[in-house]
């Protein structure tokens, strides 16, 4: 059976897909693929769709340059929906924006917010970045960025040496506590130093090596 066979594809023969970068789970945009589009893109390794627009191939990223390499093709239980991880060479919507999901519900409307990011590390950093204008009195991580790097480094040190003694306990809970404590002041000199999660988590990525989609299936093929 052919991957294809498995897409429950819509009465104008597309599926739709959503996608996702890999490194720091971003949600990058949402669009069509009929079964040449995801044929090329298996073969390819490279996310290309269906323009509805165009009615023609799309390759992303192909007059932009920002292309999207995919390591990951999943499909949904009911196979109506793809979903591509890919590290994208560049913005994935065609405004400049990261993210196409840069506008986010308010009452007073649609405001535009940074690129969406549900995990509490990314939101916790996105917090002590706005912290760096705070009163010093009012927040406690402004009063560290006030009192200077050496003073960051000290803390971060001594969350250091409380994690490792809660790790020589058979308890589970003080070692959550205190690598939740270091992981707060590791955020905290990331800030500082104008660096952000993202930028650990693509060199954690790098270090990985996880190979692309087309890899993948040139591999399988060699295989059978
Ligand atoms: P690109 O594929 O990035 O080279 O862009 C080619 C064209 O595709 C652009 O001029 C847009 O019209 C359209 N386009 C690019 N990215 C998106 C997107 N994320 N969502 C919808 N349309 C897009
Ligand atoms: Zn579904
Ligand atoms: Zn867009
Ligand atoms: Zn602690």
């Amino acid at each position: 059976m052919s991957l294809a066979d498995a897409v429950k594809w819509n009465a104008d023969g597309l599926v739709c897909a959503v996608v996702q970068d890999r490194v720091n789970g971003t949600v990058l945009m949402q669009a069509w693929m009929n079964a040449e589009a995801l044929e090329q893109t298996i073969t390819t390794g490279q996310a290309t769709f269906w323009s509805r627009s165009r009615g023609e191939i799309w390759v992303k990223g192909l007059t932009s340059g920002n292309t999207q390499r995919v390591v990951d093709l999943r499909l949904d239980c009911d196979g109506d929906c793809l979903l591509l991880l890919v590290d994208p060479a560049g913005p994935a919507c065609h405004t400049g924006e990261t993210s196409c999901f840069y506008r986010s519900a308010d009452v007073a409307g649609w405001q535009d917010a940074p690129p969406p990011s549900a995990t509490t590390l990314k939101a916790l950093a996105g917090q002590l970045e706005q912290r760096k204008s705070a009163d010093p009195g009012s927040s406690y991580a402004a009063s560290l960025y006030a009192k200077g790097r050496h003073k960051i480094l000290q803390k971060l040190g001594e969350e250091a040496v409380e994690t490792v003694l809660a790790g020589t306990g058979d308890d589970t809970q003080p070692l959550v506590y205190e690598m939740a404590d270091l992981w707060f002041h590791a955020l905290v000199l990331l800030a500082d130093a104008g660096l952000s999660p993202d930028d650990v988590l693509a060199e954690l990525a790098r270090r990985e090596g996880v190979s692309g989609l087309a890899e993948k299936a040139a591999r399988n093929k060699g295989e059978s």
